[in-house]
Order: structure tokens, then C-alpha cells, then sequence
């Protein structure tokens, strides 16, 4: 079989293919698991609602990249609008604007998967080789010292000057040009993102991969799956042509990633099976900015290279935090400053000297955090409902002061919350401020781009969606292998626990055809 990639929107009639597997999405998940089938001779279609993308179409431009490579055209938000999502959606998925920031998933949330979402066999050991292989394939290393830009260089001297553990990162690049335009597409084809690694892989050993084309519906009798009836999408909206793709497969592996592979399964009337949709995960993350006297310029270089884990773990009564640095781009920076007006002006006129660190919650861990809920509105949009808890507001409130302090400490005038009102702390004196400031929906911004979580592993149907090796519970033929599958949080990056899951999951589809 030739493989190749190819846009729905040159099908010129309705059209059926069969083959072994079918993986709907081609991000993190689904490009790992679909060149690890194709490798092994098994004939793949690989499904992907996202434009086909590269080099020559990233612009660098804020207004292009956004409507053009993220879900909803970067508007995508939890319900009551609290929580802005940035998603990925294109060839790559995520992967294509993510930041590259590359961790395994710790040792303790193993652990955690295992003793309470009774999880086998995701221990260290077993994900040794998983991890080993992709980051060789996507030449994951330690991003040097030297190179780290101003922005993160903040969160180092600064969490150094108090005492707190801060270190290096590692990044998926080869041959990055320390631009900072990630969030856009890396124009240089630094990052080693899916559309120019596993995907082209897949490819070369014969997948064919049909980019514009959305799954609708995963058609199954209860114990088996035995369609993907998908279509076409337009070129405008991203709107169905009603051009059909219909796919028989063997096996189908849903790889849409969190928010998208519930929606899916709604869709497909799975949730009468189990809790589709339940336990979403969004790592909410809180945004402190530090101006200094100096030229920061946070939109050049690395978006991210230090972190903070110093707050990851604040014992089983409180929900734990991590820190990075986050590219300050002006379009992002002005739809995150919770200011309006002259305040707005004055924080967009001082962006070049603007620091900007961010606080991610650990949700699914603690009991007060136990994440949102996916459901399907009546004119088949997404409603994600997603409850800042107590607990939460707990974490937001810490996560600011550690931050606010983190960027004094490393010389900063001021550090400036995103508040409704802006929080301001010239010195550690007026800390108190923020502490006495209010937190949680719509009192400042949150974001997530870490989604994880609504079809979750776990050894019991009740409580989880598919098992531990990733097949749904009762439809045998029917794999998740993307960010919907964790159990919880990671309380570290997930890109490169996906690529894993994905490398890890190869056997298991492969043995089910
Ligand atoms: C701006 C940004 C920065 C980030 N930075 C980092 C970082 O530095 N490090 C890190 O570890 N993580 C980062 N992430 C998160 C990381 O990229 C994601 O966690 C990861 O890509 C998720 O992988 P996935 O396989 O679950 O799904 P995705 O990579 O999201 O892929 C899912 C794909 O499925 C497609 N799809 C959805 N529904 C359908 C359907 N019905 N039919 C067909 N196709 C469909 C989507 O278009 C998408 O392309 C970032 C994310 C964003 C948005
Ligand atoms: S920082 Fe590196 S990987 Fe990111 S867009 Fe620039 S060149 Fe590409």
C-alpha cells in the first residue's frame, strides 16, 4: 500500500476504505501509534480534522496561527467562560504549536494510577523503552543553560535567589533557531513536532492519512466497533461538506485528544457504557507578570526552559502547583490581562520589559479537585463544565504569592497579577496584598493547555471508560490512545507521556486486528 497524505476536500464523490485500523487524530497520541502500526505491515487510515501544515505556513503571526491551528480558533473556553483552553488542531495536533517542553510522568503518579485507579502495568520499568525510543525519534534533550531567554532566566535567578529548586528542561528540537514562536509553528522546523517526525514515518511505510476530515460517529453494536463515518470539511468555517468518509476497519484507536475523543464517544452514544466525559483534567494555570527595568523581550527565544516543582507536592490536604515561564506574545498577553482600558495600555506599552510566569494546578489528585465534566449541548457543541473549587482557590492564591515573590527576588519593579483589578507588589512588604485579593472564576485569567482526562483508565467500568491497556471496557475492538486516557493530572507537561502511550500502545492495538 502507498501511504500519503491527502485533503478531504479533494474527494470529489463519497468514499469507503477499509483497512486494519483506523486512528482518528494524528497529535501526540495518534502519530505515535499509527507509525508503530504502519511499521509492523498492518494496513492504517488515519483521520485528522486539522489542515495539513508546514513550515512555509507558519507566518509567525498571532492573528494567522491561532484561527488557523488551534481548536475553535483559540476561543475555545470552559462553559461559564472562566477558563480559556488552548488546543491544538492540525496535522500534529498539539504538537504542531506546542511549546516542547518534554517530561516522563513521575514516578509517584504512576504509583497514584496503581493504587487507586487499580492500573497495571504503567510502572517505570515498563515505560523504560517507551521513552527511550521516542526521545531518540523526537531528539529530546536538555535545553543548555547559555541559550535560556530572559523570560525563564527570571524564574531561575530569581527562584535560585530564594532558595527554591528551579532547573533546566528538556526540549523535543533539532536545530531550533531560539526564535519563540512555537505557539505559531516553528518556521525553521526546529521542533520536532508530529508532521515531521512519526507522521512521515507513517507514511513511508504506508499509511494513508486523510487531513480536513472529522469523525463524527464510531458505529459499534455494544461489543464491537464496525464503522468511522466521517466527513469532509470545508475550507472556510471548517464546516461539513457532508462529503462522507466512511471507514471499515478492524480496529479503531480514538487519538482525538481530551475534550475531542468524549465528544466523539457522546456522539457515538458510547457514554451509555461508561463515565465519557467525566474526570476532565485541565492543569488550570494562574499568571503572575514581573516588570523589570531591563529589556526582557519574552516573545524571543525558547518559550520554555526552566521549571519549578519546588510546590508540586503540598501533602494530601492541599492541591499542588508547578511553575514555568510563558512566551509573551502581545495577542495572548492582552487576552490574558484581566485589566481594561489606560490599565490595559500601560501593561501592553511595557510588554517588552514583562516577565511572565505561570502557575499550573495539579487537579485529579485531591479530592476537592476531581476535575470537569464533558458533555454534548442539544446543537451538538461542547459544554465542558469545570468547578474552581475551594481546593483550587487554595492553590491559585499560594501559586500567586510563591510567584509574585519569585520575581521580586529576581529584580523585579513590580510583580502584577491578572486580576480583574490588577493586583500590584512593589516590595515582599506588600505581599499581603495578594494574599487578601480574591480568587477563582472570573475574579482573574486562567488557561489551560494541558487537557487531559474524560475516557480515563482504570480497572473498573464504573468508574473508568478503558482499561489498562487502553481497549474500551466492553467494545472490544475500540483503543483511546491520547490525553483523554489519563487517570489523572500529571503535575508535569503531558506531550511526552503521550508520544509514550502511544509507542506503549502499539502492541496492544496490533494484537487486537
Ligand atoms: C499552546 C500549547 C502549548 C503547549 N505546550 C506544551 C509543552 O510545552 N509541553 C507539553 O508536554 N505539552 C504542551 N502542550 C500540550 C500538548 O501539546 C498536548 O497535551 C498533546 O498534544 C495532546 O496530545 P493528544 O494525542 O491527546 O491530542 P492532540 O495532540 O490534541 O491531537 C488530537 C488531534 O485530533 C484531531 N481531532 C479532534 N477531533 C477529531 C475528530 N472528530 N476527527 C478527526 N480528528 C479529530 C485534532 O484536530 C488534533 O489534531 C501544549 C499545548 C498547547 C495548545
Ligand atoms: S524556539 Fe526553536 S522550536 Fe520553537 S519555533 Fe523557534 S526555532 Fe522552532
Amino acid at each position: 500500500m502507498t501511504g500519503f497524505v491527502r485533503s478531504g476536500r479533494s474527494l470529489d464523490a463519497d468514499h469507503e476504505e477499509r483497512c486494519d485500523v483506523c486512528v482518528i487524530g494524528s497529535g501526540a497520541g495518534g502519530a505515535v501509534v499509527a507509525a508503530g502500526l504502519a511499521a509492523q505491515g498492518l494496513d492504517v487510515v488515519v483521520v485528522e480534522a486539522g489542515t495539513a501544515v508546514g513550515r512555509a505556513d507558519f507566518d509567525m503571526q498571532e492573528s494567522t496561527a491561532y484561527a488557523r491551528l488551534y481548536q475553535e480558533r483559540g476561543l475555545r473556553a470552559s462553559a461559564d467562560k472562566a477558563i480559556g483552553i488552548l488546543q491544538g488542531r492540525s496535522l500534529g495536533g498539539g504538537t504542531t504549536v506546542n511549546w516542547t517542553t518534554c517530561f516522563r510522568t513521575p514516578a509517584r503518579i504512576l504509583e497514584r494510577w496503581r493504587s487507586v485507579h487499580g492500573v497495571e502495568g504503567w510502572d517505570e520499568a515498563s515505560l523504560e523503552p517507551h521513552f527511550q525510543a521516542v526521545e531518540q525519534r523526537l531528539s529530546i534533550a536538555e535545553w543548555p543553560e547559555a541559550l535560556v531567554n530572559a523570560n525563564n532566566g527570571a524564574l531561575l535567578r530569581g527562584g535560585r535567589a530564594l532558595g527554591m529548586a528551579v532547573q533546566p528542561l528538556r526540549r523535543n528540537v533539532r536545530g531550533c533557531a531560539n526564535s519563540g514562536y512555537c505557539g505559531m509553528g516553528c518556521p525553521v522546523d526546529g521542533k520536532q513536532a508530529m508532521h515531521l517526525t512519526f507522521l512521515p514515518d507513517a507514511v513511508a511505510a504506508g499509511a494513508r492519512i486523510y487531513t480536513d476530515v472529522e469523525a463524527d460517529r464510531v458505529e459499534h453494536d455494544g461489543k464491537r466497533a464496525t464503522a468511522v463515518q466521517c466527513f469532509a470539511l470545508d475550507e472556510v468555517r471548517g464546516r461539513s461538506t457532508r462529503r462522507s468518509l466512511r471507514i471499515l476497519p478492524k480496529v479503531v484507536v480514538s487519538s482525538a485528544g481530551a475534550l475531542n475523543t468524549p465528544m466523539l464517544f457522546i456522539r457515538s452514544e458510547l457514554d451509555v457504557l461508561g463515565p465519557v466525559g467525566e474526570r476532565t483534567f485541565l492543569h488550570p494555570v494562574v499568571v503572575v507578570a514581573g516588570r523589570y527595568e531591563q529589556v526582557i523581550g519574552g516573545w524571543y527565544g525558547a518559550p520554555q526552559s526552566m521549571a519549578s516543582h519546588a510546590h508540586v507536592d503540598r501533602g494530601p490536604q492541599r492541591v499542588g502547583f508547578f511553575l514555568e515561564a510563558a512566551p509573551v506574545h502581545p495577542l495572548l498577553a492582552a487576552q490574558a490581562f484581566g485589566g481594561f482600558g489606560h490599565q490595559e495600555a500601560e501593561f501592553m506599552g511595557q510588554l517588552d520589559r514583562t516577565a511572565v510566569f505561570i502557575g499550573l494546578a495539579v487537579d485529579g489528585l485531591h479530592p476537592d479537585a476531581p476535575g470537569g465534566r464533558v458533555t454534548r449541548l442539544r446543537d451538538g457543541r461542547m459544554h465542558l463544565s469545570y468547578p474552581v473549587t475551594p481546593a483550587l482557590i487554595e492553590a491559585f492564591r499560594a501559586a500567586h504569592g510563591v510567584m509574585a515573590q519569585v520575581h521580586l527576588a529576581a529584580g523585579a519593579r513590580e510583580a502584577v497579577s491578572l486580576h480583574v483589578d490588577p493586583v500590584r507588589v512593589g516590595s515582599a512588604a506588600e505581599l499581603g496584598r495578594l494574599d487578601a485579593a480574591a480568587y477563582g472564576a472570573h475574579k482573574h485569567a486562567i488557561f489551560s493547555a494541558h487537557q487531559m482526562g474524560g475516557c480515563v483508565m482504570g480497572a473498573d467500568p464504573q468508574t473508568s471508560v478503558v482499561r489498562s491497556d487502553l481497549r474500551h471496557h466492553q467494545v472490544q475492538n475500540l483503543f483511546v490512545v491520547d490525553g483523554s486516557a489519563l487517570p489523572t493530572a500529571l503535575g508535569v507537561n503531558p506531550s511526552e507521556t503521550l508520544y509514550a502511550l502511544g509507542h506503549r500502545a502499539v502492541s496492544w492495538v496490533a494484537a487486537a486486528v
